[in-house]
């Protein structure tokens, strides 16, 4: 019962527990049908976490149905991306994957079966007079001149254009519904159009491919599907959704809900517009950790369940809205600052020379993996006689709010000693280029016996030991909420959307995994990112600061 509580509740849950307490159905089966032209994204995760969390709440089954309806758009390798991306989510879609390129020989016959019945014909209009035939939304369309033409004839077109008689566009099947209908895509919408492509599944077999409308709800039905849930945009299509199913021979009988699509701000969520941003290079591929997909999420350190913690906080409704970008970003905050491991990397080192201490001595210390989970053990860090630090932890002089580095005043390098800055070395443009300490050997683990304070505790990476690693910065890929509405691409980006660095991290990051994250201390949450660059260094790409930096600062 407890569990039962938990369970998140939206209305599309309220109609399926409604159907499931009158019997309307015995078990609920769901269906996620992307297209294969492009990768998933987050939207698509809002509907991913919705189908196949429905399955799981309900031991119910959800399939992964690739609606493969547009061969010249569509690519195996999408394909297997898509079925990564769902499997990486944490779901796994019941029996095998379908395509709706499975039932092409069964959509057919479902064609004949409305030609038969006098509900579709062959148009031979060119697609101009269509449209000018369509009418308005204010004004009723025209019927065509075709609208009345035999059923045998009709049937002996329909296979003549099945078998490669006539040219693109020179004919389509229309249903025969209503040319004054207030739902526009009941004026005889388009069922059937000749393409000869070579499709990723069926290879030459066809040169008519079925349209989205006519494919879906059949493919539900054949599919048992009993909740078939898609976005607001498909409303009105509702409409020709039923008339599909009311007019042809098939026993099962799914019904459509929508809900809202998610809008993200500072994101982009179209395929059409995301595939714009890899083909003009504007990123460096689907899975650029700038990418809204979930490949890209992945790269850029998201977890599944960080993913999917930000679907259940998002909810399922049917209201239009755009949803923050800290709301994904606390997402994942929240999950790595619980169980993401410490580590120190420094992006922008400077040399601290520690005059004090030992030439050629390595001494290896013990740092904890969190600071609030002695669980997660602890490691080794060396320490040595120069270390890096970061350029700007360090001023010759500063007043009191500057909790960190100054000459004459002492600060805790994390898990390590008290350091003193004594002096600083300077280039010729006045850069400084060292920094000459001293360090307090009794105050290891602990603080001087004198009471001493330190200003701060910075974070610090062992010259000698530590690694050289390229550090990629990322931040939001535009500069802008709505990306989607400019007009260029070129005047919203973000210059600073990727900040290559060059630093140092501590040798035990060298151990660390593909996509395995860490929170620099201080820095903010990065992940390895599983390549090296071309100095054969390895790569980590930041996931999120470890504050909201975009966060708006209210006036006091
Ligand atoms: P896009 O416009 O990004 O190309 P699409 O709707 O054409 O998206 P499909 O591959 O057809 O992409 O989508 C598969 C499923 O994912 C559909 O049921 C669709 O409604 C859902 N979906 C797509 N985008 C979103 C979104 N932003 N929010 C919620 N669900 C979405
Ligand atoms: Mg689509």
């Amino acid at each position: 019962m407890a569990e039962m509580q938990a369970r998140p509740t939206n209305f599309i849950r309220n109609i399926i527990d409604a159907d499931l307490e009158a019997g309307k159905h015995q078990t609920t089966h769901t269906r996620f049908p992307p297209e294969p032209n492009g990768y998933l994204h987050i939207g698509h995760a809002k509907s991913i976490v919705l189908n196949f969390g429905i399955a799981k709440d309900y031991n119910g089954f959800c399939n992964l149905r690739f609606d493969d309806t547009n061969p010249e758009k569509e690519d195996i390798d999408y394909v297997n991306a898509i079925k990564k991306d769902v499997n990486w989510l944490g779901y796994q879609w019941h029996d095998e994957v379908r395509y709706s390129s499975n039932y092409f020989d069964q959509l057919f016959g479902f064609a004949e079966e409305l030609i038969s019945k006098g509900l579709a014909y062959v148009e031979f209009s060119n697609q101009e007079e269509i449209r000018s035939m369509r009418g308005t939304l204010t004004s009723p369309g025209k019927n065509s001149p075709y609208r009345d033409v035999s059923i045998e004839e009709n049937l002996k077109h329909f296979h003549d254009m099945r078998d490669g008689k006539y040219k693109e566009g020179e004919c389509c099947l229309r249903a025969k519904i209503d040319m004054s209908s207030s739902f526009m895509c009941m004026r005889d919408p388009v069922i059937y159009r000749i393409r000869y492509a070579n499709h990723h599944q069926t290879g030459d077999k066809w040169c008519i491919y079925p349209m989205y409308d006519f494919t879906h709800c059949i493919s539900d039905a054949i599919e048992n599907i009993t909740h078939s849930l898609c976005t607001l945009e498909f409303q009105d299509n509702r409409r020709l959704y039923d008339w599909v199913l009311d007019n042809i021979t098939i026993d099962s009988r799914p019904h459509q809900y929508e809900f809202s699509r998610l809008n993200l701000e500072y994101t982009m969520m179209s395929k059409r517009k995301l595939n714009t941003l890899v083909t003009e290079n504007y990123v460096s591929g689907w899975d650029d950790p700038r990418m809204p997909t979930i490949a890209g999420l992945r790269r850029r350190g998201y977890t599944a369940a960080a993913i999917q913690e930000f679907c259940q906080r998002i909810g399922v409704t049917k209201m239009e809205n755009t949803v923050e970008m800290g709301m994904l970003e606390a997402c994942i905050r929240d999950d790595l600052n619980e169980n993401a491991p410490r580590a120190m990397a420094v992006l922008d080192p400077i040399k601290v020379v520690i005059e004090n201490y030992p030439t050629d001595s390595v001494e290896w210390l013990d740092a904890p993996n969190h600071p609030n989970n002695e669980d997660m053990g602890s490691r080794k860090l060396p320490f040595t006689r120069e270390v890096f630090i970061e350029r700007e932890d360090f001023r010759e002089e500063a007043n009191k709010k500057y909790k960190r580095l100054v000459i004459g005043k002492e600060v805790r390098l994390r898990n390590a000693y008290f350091v003193k800055a004594e002096r600083c070395d300077k280039d010729e443009n006045g850069e400084i280029t060292t920094i000459y300490c001293t360090y307090d050997d009794t105050t290891l683990g602990k603080l001087p016996a004198d009471g001493r304070k330190a200003k701060g505790v910075i974070h610090w990476v062992s010259a000698s030991e530590g690694v050289p690693a390229e550090i990629r910065d990322y931040d939001r890929l535009f500069t802008v909420p709505n990306p989607a509405a400019a007009e260029s691409i070129d005047e919203i980006l973000n210059p600073d959307s990727l900040i290559i660095r060059n630093g140092f991290i501590e040798p035990s990051l060298l151990e660390s995994q593909a996509q395995q994250a860490f929170q620099f201390e201080r820095l903010g949450y990065f992940c390895n990112d599983g390549t090296k660059n071309e100095a054969g260094n390895l790569v980590f790409n930041k996931t999120v600061g470890l504050r909201d930096s975009w966060a708006k600062i209210e006036p006091k």
